[in-house]
């Protein structure tokens, strides 16, 4: 049935008789771009393995970049457009925004943007609800209103085909690790999480940034020396940061037993934006990276 509705919209073309498929262009990031995955088990790999079965006509053209904001989204549409003319667009971006702190107000702009550049190009569009941690706070936690974007609500082959893709799969629902890296958190962060140990002192320490915006505060003790460990962290107690972002600076082994790491950390305090700048310590006890202790800077 998928496949007759592209036909009739080929039909309605001028030249249709050259075009053999329909083409669905995926403009996402790395949650659809499979970074970190193994071959073919990202959500998109499975989308195109369905279709080939179902509406052999069509074709999925991703065009997802790991880390990519939708401000890169709109940068890089329109070509896109013009090179695959595709019937149907999927847009998923807008995690790694809110891991930057972009103001939800230009998320939306940039959103509307990518819908109005896909429609003036004839295609049907939908737009993914994109998962945020729940942490960075009320602004992010509701993805922009389908009306007020304008998004297509018709279920279109995509929608149908991706739902059926999709179903009991975790790709989607496995937001953007914290610490900023594009991966998502299973492929980054969250196997440290898990327990499996950080190979280096800057794994480390993006899995303790990540666990702090998490709150796993049982991590946190986990990988702090225990001659430094404070008694307790307390991450519950108010006021409770919002974390922004993380920029590595630098990282330098010493021996194979220590190391330091550079770094940025962005958060918001009662409205307030601050910054934290510290050199960390790391040692490497019974092969596991722990955080000595930090000198914090400017
Ligand atoms: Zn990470």
């Amino acid at each position: 049935m998928n496949y007759r509705v592209c036909l009739l919209l080929l039909w309605g073309l001028p030249g249709w008789a050259v075009a053999s498929s329909c083409s669905l262009l995926i403009v996402g990031d790395s949650l659809s771009s499979g970074y970190g995955l193994a071959p073919g088990t990202s959500w998109v790999a499975k989308l195109d393995a369905r279709l080939k079965k179902s509406a052999p006509d069509w074709r999925v053209v991703n065009a997802s970049v790991s880390g990519d904001t939708t401000q890169n989204g709109v940068q890089r549409l329109q070509p896109a457009l013009d090179r695959q003319r595709p019937q149907g667009v999927l847009i998923e971006l807008g995690g790694n925004d809110a891991l930057r702190g972009i103001p939800p107000a230009e998320i939306k702009r940039n959103l509307q943007t990518l819908i109005r550049q896909s429609r003036a190009a004839g295609a049907w569009v939908v737009l993914f609800d994109v998962p945020v941690l729940p942490n960075y706070g009320k602004p992010y936690a509701h993805p922009p209103e389908r009306s007020s974007t304008g998004a297509d609500a018709r279920r279109g082959v995509a929608d149908a085909a991706a739902g059926t893709a999709l179903s009991g799969e975790k790709a989607m629902s496995d937001a953007t690790c914290p610490c900023g890296s594009g991966r998502t958190l299973s492929a980054c962060c969250g196997r440290y999480h898990e327990g499996e140990p950080a190979p280096d002192a800057e794994a480390l320490m993006r899995s303790r940034y990540s666990a702090y915006v998490l709150g796993l505060e049982a991590y946190l003790n986990a990988t702090w020396h225990p001659d430094s460990r404070p008694a307790s962290l307390a991450l519950d107690a108010p006021p409770r940061p919002q974390w922004l972002g993380l920029a590595i600076r630098s990282h330098t082994q010493q021996d194979d037993r220590h190391a330091t790491v550079e770094f940025v950390a962005r958060y918001k305090l009662n409205g307030r934006a601050f910054k934290q700048h510290e050199v960390s310590r790391f040692q490497k006890v019974a092969g596991r990276w722990l955080y000595v202790d930090g000198e914090t800077g400017e």
